[in-house]
């Protein structure tokens, strides 16, 4: 018997027929001899509406207030599941966020969670009761209700799991898993049994669509095993785990790609110590993220650096570069927003050379032409051309033996290291 903390999402509770559904779930795994507590989002679309309807009175309504409209969608969703649970017989509570303490700051539309007292739950779990929590919200010092944060019901789940001591949090949504990559990109990608902490992270671009990348910092930081799940199939789902020291970890995980950065170069510029900082420093003075750099040696005494922001910046860096280049004397700056980055992620690379070979010759075999290149311990991103990216995602994933749970990976100097 365990106790299991289930996190139904929007698409999950979106109609009457839905949340009956989920209650026959939660009946299943209660039957099953668990112990379960739900949580749950507002029902698909209900939080936009809100928003829609809150922006066609002020063009920037209250934070406060927000906080207070936005915490009905989720107050909605409990009780009609508490009423499901209640016709079929189970003895079921509901509670918003503030009913089951969930103590957070005062930042209202992006609140942290600072504690959880959850007595509440402890008692309907003693009692053999099911517990079912609204996600998303909590309650400040002072009484006002908050909310975490789009997508926060995930939060809510891995925090109410970490706070119980739950044995798993299952995420369930309206997909099955983590996929290798996007299924849309590669029709061969497939399901992982199991991804850890460290590589859902770095897949964020892929994974934020699964679930709140808040919600997986947090379960690995409070050691909540996390399962990723589907609403509407039977399946395992994919486990979001720490490594496993006994077990050998798969090369590669999954590849991830972003096409949301641009690239921007700055040529000729004087080659001395500091060069990188007058460079960089208006750019971030003016709050924008730089993600690759590349900085080239020089012989003649001039230097070449390029950069990526996001693509929304792209504009605005250009402008603050123009000015500093011109300060600095360099040749050039120019940029380029047809870019995309690919990443290759995987803890298993920690423990072997030769990974950003057999990338490259997986590229190179396609004709792609690699533009920069950035590794971490278990990351190699480059960024290419966008119109190669589904040739690119498609070659190493096969490459990387992704497409078949058979496939043998041929790794150059696998053994080196
Ligand atoms: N209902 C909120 C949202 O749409 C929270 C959630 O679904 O997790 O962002
Ligand atoms: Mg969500």
């Amino acid at each position: 018997m365990a106790l299991i903390v289930q996190k139904y999402g929007g698409t999950s509770v979106g109609t009457p027929e839905r949340i009956q559904n989920v209650a026959e779930k939660i009946i299943r795994t209660k039957d099953a001899g668990h112990d379960v507590v739900a949580v749950v989002s507002a029902m698909s679309g209900e939080t936009n509406r809100l928003i829609e309807l809150a922006k066609s009175l002020h063009p920037n309504p209250p934070a406060r207030l927000m906080d207070l409209l936005l915490a009905t969608g989720e107050q909605v969703t409990v009780s009609l599941l508490g009423i499901a649970l209640d016709n079929r017989g189970y003895d079921t509570r509901c509670y918003t966020g503030a009913q089951v303490r969930i103590l957070t700051d005062s930042a209202h539309g992006k609140a942290r969670i600072q504690e959880i007292d959850a007595k509440v739950v402890t008692e309907d779990l003693k009692h053999g009761r099911i517990s079912v929590v609204a996600g998303f919200q909590g309650v400040d010092a002072v009484g006002a209700i908050t909310t975490l944060g789009r997508g926060g019901s995930d939060t809510t789940a891995v925090a109410l799991a970490a706070a119980l001591k739950a044995d798993e949090c299952q995420i369930y949504t309206d997909v099955d898993g983590v996929y290798t990559t996007d299924p849309r990109v590669v029709s061969k990608a497939r399901r992982l049994e199991r991804i850890t902490f460290e590589e859902m992270l770095e897949m964020a671009s892929l994974g934020s669509k699964i679930l709140q990348i808040r919600a997986v910092e947090f379960a690995g930081k409070f050691h909540v095993p996390l399962r990723v799940l589907s609403t509407f199939e039977e399946g395992p789902g994919t486990l979001i785990t720490f490594e496993d020291e006994t077990m050998e970890e798969p090369l590669i995980s999954g590849i991830a790609f972003n096409r949301d950065e641009a690239k921007l170069t700055v040529i000729g510029v004087p080659d001395r110590p500091g060069i990188a900082g007058a460079i960089l420093g208006p750019v971030s003075d003016a709050n924008i993220e730089v993600d690759m750099i590349v900085q080239n040696i020089s012989q003649s005494g001039l230097t070449d650096f390029t950069f990526t922001v996001h693509r929304n910046e792209y504009e605005r860096t250009l402008e603050i570069l123009q000015k500093a280049c011109s300060d600095l004397g360099a040749r050039e700056v120019f940029g380029d927003t047809k870019i995309v980055k690919l990443s290759l992620v995987g803890v298993g690379m920690r423990s072997h050379a030769g990974v950003a070979t057999t990338m490259f010759k997986a590229l190179a075999n396609e004709g792609i032409n690699i533009q920069m290149i950035s590794t971490s311990e278990i990351k190699i991103s480059v960024v290419i051309d966008e119109k190669y990216l589904e040739l690119g995602v498609r070659a190493l994933h096969s490459a990387f033996g992704l497409d078949d749970e058979d496939a043998q990976v041929q790794v150059e100097g696998r053994d080196a290291g």
